[in-house]
């Protein structure tokens, strides 16, 4: 079942994450109940706070993507649908500083909003699956993005903070009315 999705700017989106130390039923059904929200919403990835709950947990599908980028898992490179719709449990990245590309970027809790944003090309992620075992994924390009992305909400990070700052003062009137049409609904 599809979850809602928190829009900006509730103050969830800027909760850091708690580290998951259980890894049981109650965790699948969420991973579970993500991945259909992200494929719902037509997203390639999601993060916990977007559906309310500040966890360390976040889901990532880009087997829809025409985008082509590099991986290797744990060691090897398996086809995309082998891993994908891939689920991370307390993910932590590292990122090479260089190269960076800029790529314009959307949100699900951003509807309609976009805008380009700079990013290191290749990270490695380190992360557990929900039955608590460990993996290591090198990739570069739009997966390294979208986890980069999906990683900066787990920690209260949001993609308007890493927009050049001419992008965001074009955005700065719709971010606006976002923000008002979310204080509405929550009322
Ligand atoms: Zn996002």
């Amino acid at each position: 079942m599809a979850l809602p999705i928190v829009h900006y700017n509730h103050p969830i989106l800027r909760k850091k994450g708690a580290k998951i130390t259980v890894f049981n039923a109650v965790l699948r059904d969420l991973a579970d109940a993500m991945v259909q929200t992200m494929h719902a919403a037509e997203g390639i990835g999601l993060a916990a706070q977007q559906v309310g709950q500040a966890v360390q947990l976040c889901v990532v599908d880009l087997r829809p993507s025409e985008s082509r980028f590099d991986w290797v898992y744990d060691g090897t490179s398996p086809p995309l649908e082998l891993f994908m719709p891939l689920v991370l449990v307390n993910p932590e990245v590292t990122a090479l500083p260089k190269p960076e590309t800029v790529l314009e970027e959307g949100c699900l809790s951003f509807p309609q909003i976009r805008g380009d944003v700079t990013r290191p090309d290749l990270i490695t992620v380190k992360f557990k699956d929900v039955t608590g075992h460990p993996h290591t994924l090198q990739c570069n390009g739009l997966l390294a993005r979208c986890v980069q992305h999906e990683v900066d909400h787990l920690n209260g990070v949001l993609f308007i903070d890493r927009m050049d700052p001419d992008a965001l003062a074009e955005l700065t009137p719709s971010l606006k009315e976002l923000k008002k049409r979310t204080r509405e609904a929550r009322k």
